[in-house]
């Protein structure tokens, strides 16, 4: 897919996504790219960057002054496209994007460039979304989107709507479910510990996470803020939030804090309720069980004489039983978070929507079908192959 703009002249793309690290890597792509690149491009010594053959590395600076160290490489002639390396974080990587803009190079983000360098939009976007993603499963998960599996699906969902819409929309009903998934593969899920002061939310969540970030102390009410920590349960990146004990307050910095974890229940992907084993259960805790909400019960300090029988737990709820402290229970509790998260995970090599707009024209073709509107179904699938 090459876009309009790589007729009209040079363009430079950073490729590293943000933040630091030791090596940045800008692209230089387009019509001109090689007599941009060259132009900018001080070679330690020897010839030019633009008579230099294609794949080899060149050392030489960029920038204003001494400029960055850096290595250049021809990668393409056509389309052309220079590869530079230069040192990590913003204001290396801003130095030589500056000097390669001073040269007629336009600065075109990195949607774009993947739109030029990939065959769909899809593609690229997943090659895009791929830099941004945390863990090894999501990232596979896109590698196989970078590779055509949702163009694939969607082709093949088109072809299956004409033929049979019945088993059509069992497909896009299935395509739509990954769709959960797909849009959670860079921002992660979010699970909220909720529970009454000094169940041991902190220490589980310390548990949960292996490392200690929230304080823990006897005193009820301790821990007034919420208090995150980003990991992964079966390869799923989450949010782990901690929030302060949920129960009437009169300390108003608690009561604020208490707030705040009402509303952070009311936004999570999943909330574990988390009750004390070792102590009478009250009315709270009741009140907390029965509340509606995609949650686990976890019955923590199971180290201690238990002060309860799971059967006195309102409507048959079932405790995962564990220990933060002595650590048990914790894997069953993990694996029961990642499946209660994604309890069907896509299978390997299928297509997944991954952006807000695939799921949304997927909604729309799923609405268009089940009004036996075929054509307009297939309309909107095939709008974001385009
Ligand atoms: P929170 O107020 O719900 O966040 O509770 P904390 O995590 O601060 O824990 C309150 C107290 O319970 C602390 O003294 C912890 O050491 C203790 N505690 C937490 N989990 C366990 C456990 O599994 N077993 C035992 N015996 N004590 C625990």
């Amino acid at each position: 897919m090459s876009s309009d703009v790589s007729s009209s002249g040079p363009q430079v793309t950073v490729l590293t996504p943000e933040g630091r690290g030791a090596i940045g890597v800008i692209r230089v792509w387009g019509k001109g790219a090689v007599e941009a690149a060259d132009a900018a491009f001080r070679p330690a010594r020897g010839k030019g960057l633009a008579q230099t053959p294609r794949g080899r590395l060149r050392l030489g600076r960029i920038g204003r002054g001494l400029g960055d160290e850096v290595v250049a490489v021809v990668l393409e002639l056509d389309p052309p496209a220079v590869e530079i390396q230069c040192h990590g974080g913003p204001a290396a990587q801003g130095m030589v994007l500056e000097a390669l803009q001073a040269v007629g190079a336009g600065a075109a983000p990195a949607d774009q460039w993947a739109e030029h360098a990939m065959p769909t939009r899809i593609r690229a976007q997943a090659l895009v979304d791929l830099g941004r993603t945390s863990t090894l499963r999501t990232a596979e998960i896109l590698l196989d989107q970078a590779w055509g599996a949702l163009d694939r699906e969607l082709a093949g969902l088109a072809a299956r709507i004409l033929e049979d819409q019945e088993a059509g929309l069992m497909r896009l009903d299935r395509l739509i479910r990954h769709g959960q998934v797909g849009l959670r593969l860079i921002t992660g899920w979010r699970v909220v510990i909720a529970g009454r002061p000094n169940v041991g939310k902190s220490r589980l969540l310390n548990a949960l996470a292996g490392y200690a970030r929230a304080i823990v102390d006897p005193a009820p009410g301790t821990t007034r803020d919420l208090v995150s920590v980003s990991t992964a349960m079966d390869g799923w990146p989450l949010e782990l939030v901690d929030t302060a004990g949920v129960r009437a307050a009169d300390d108003a910095i608690e009561r604020s804090g208490i707030e705040r974890a009402l509303r952070q229940q009311a936004t999570a992907s999943l909330v574990l309720k988390v009750l004390d084993r070792s102590e009478p259960l009250r009315d709270f805790d009741r009140a907390l069980v029965s509340a509606s909400h995609p949650s686990l019960l976890v019955a923590n300090k199971a180290d201690l004489p238990p002060a309860w029988q799971p059967a006195e737990l309102p409507s048959g709820a079932v405790p995962i039983v564990v220990s933060a402290e002595r650590g048990v229970g914790l894997e069953e509790l993990s694996t029961a978070i990642a499946e209660a998260l994604v309890p069907a995970p896509p299978e390997p090599g299928a297509g997944v929507p991954f952006r807000s707009n695939h799921v949304e024209r997927l909604g729309k073709a799923r609405e268009a079908l089940r009004a036996g509107d075929a054509e307009s179904a297939i309309r909107e699938i095939e709008a974001l192959c385009l």
